[in-house]
C-alpha cells in the first residue's frame, strides 16, 4: 500500500513537473499571484552559513554554521554518475528564455503545479545538508512516508556529499540555495549572484548527479534581478507562504501552530541547517501526522 502510494506520488511529481514545464513554456511570464515580499528578507539566523570565505577552499570558514565543525565527511569520494531525479526530466524542461520573463518567485503550489491535487502541500527544508539534523529529518520523513524539497547550500553539499545523495536517494527534491548563503542576496552584483548559483549547482550535481531545477534566494532576498539571474540558469525561483520562523527557535509549540495553520496548496518553510533544529524536528513530529490526518498530502516540488 505504501509502495503504491509512493509510486502514485512519484507519478504525481512527474505530472507536476511536466505541467509546470508547459505552464512556463506557454506563459513564459508572470503567471504568479501577488504576495507581499518575504518578511525575513534580511537578518536570518542562517546567515551563519555565509562567512564570506571564498568558494575556492573547502577548508576553514566557508561556512561557520554548525556544519562547519564537521570537516572532511565524504571527502575523496568519487561522484556518482550523473542521472536524472526520478521525477525530473533531465535538461531543458524549463526553457531559460521563458523563465527570464518571470517577475516573481513561486510562493504556492498552485503557481508551480496547477495539476497537483487540491489537498497537496509542500514542505521545504532549507540550509542543509547538516550532519546532525539532516539525518534526523530524513528519518522522520521516511517514518511518515513524506517527500519534501531540500534547499541545499553549496558549501554544505561539498562537505557532506553523501548526505546530499541520501536526500535524493530517499526520493526528495533538491533546490539550489546558493553556494554560501550570502545575504542580502538581492544586493549582490549580478556577477556574484551568478557565481553563487552556478557554484551551488555544480556541487549539487557532483554530489547527487541531479541537476536542480529550483532556486530559493537566501533569506528570501528576492528582486527582479535575482529572479532573472535564476531564470538565465534554468532555475525556477521558489519562495514559500508559511514561515514558522523555526530558525529563531520560537519554541516547538509556536512552530507547530504556525505550520498547522497552513492551507491546501501551501509551501511550508523550515530548516535542517543554520543552528540547533531540535525544535523543528519535534514540531514536525506532531505536525506531519496531524496535517495528514486532515487529508493533506505532502508533495515534493
Ligand atoms: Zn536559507
Amino acid at each position: 500500500m505504501e509502495e503504491r502510494d509512493a509510486g502514485r506520488r512519484r507519478i504525481l511529481g512527474a505530472l507536476a513537473v511536466l505541467t509546470l514545464a508547459s505552464l512556463v513554456a506557454r506563459d513564459g511570464g508572470d503567471v504568479l499571484g501577488g504576495r507581499p515580499p518575504a518578511p525575513d528578507g534580511g537578518a536570518r539566523s542562517d546567515a551563519g552559513s555565509d562567512a564570506g570565505s571564498d568558494a575556492g577552499s573547502d577548508a576553514g570558514s566557508g561556512a561557520n554554521g554548525p556544519a562547519g565543525h564537521h570537516q572532511g565527511a565524504g571527502a575523496l569520494r568519487r561522484p556518482p554518475e550523473r542521472r536524472s531525479p526520478a521525477a525530473v526530466p533531465d535538461g531543458g524542461a524549463f526553457p531559460p528564455a521563458s523563465l527570464r520573463a518571470r517577475r516573481r518567485p513561486v510562493h504556492s503550489l498552485s503557481d508551480l503545479a496547477p495539476a497537483a491535487p487540491g489537498n497537496a502541500i509542500a514542505l521545504t527544508i532549507d540550509d542543509g545538508p547538516h550532519p546532525e539534523w539532516t539525518p534526523r529529518m530524513l528519518d522522520l520523513l521516511a517514518e511518515h512516508d513524506v517527500r519534501a524539497t531540500f534547499s541545499l547550500i553549496g558549501v554544505h553539499v561539498r562537505r557532506h556529499p553523501r548526505l546530499a545523495e541520501r536526500i535524493v536517494r530517499a526520493g526528495h527534491q533538491v533546490c539550489n540555495h546558493s553556494m554560501r548563503h550570502p545575504m542580502p542576496f538581492d544586493r549582490l552584483t549580478p556577477r556574484r549572484m551568478t557565481a553563487e548559483i552556478v557554484a551551488a549547482q555544480h556541487r549539487i550535481e557532483d554530489a547527487t548527479g541531479v541537476t536542480a531545477r529550483l532556486f530559493r534566494a537566501p533569506g528570501g532576498g528576492w528582486s527582479r534581478r535575482v529572479v532573472e539571474v535564476a531564470g538565465e540558469h534554468g532555475l525556477i525561483p521558489v519562495d514559500w507562504d508559511v514561515d514558522p520562523r523555526d530558525w529563531s527557535r520560537p519554541g516547538t509549540r509556536r512552530i507547530a501552530r504556525s505550520m498547522l495553520a497552513c492551507r491546501p496548496g501551501a509551501i511550508l518553510l523550515c530548516h535542517d541547517g543554520g543552528g540547533d533544529r531540535s525544535e523543528t524536528i519535534r514540531a514536525l513530529r506532531t505536525v506531519i501526522p496531524r496535517l495528514k490526518h486532515r487529508g493533506l498530502t505532502f508533495v515534493a516540488l
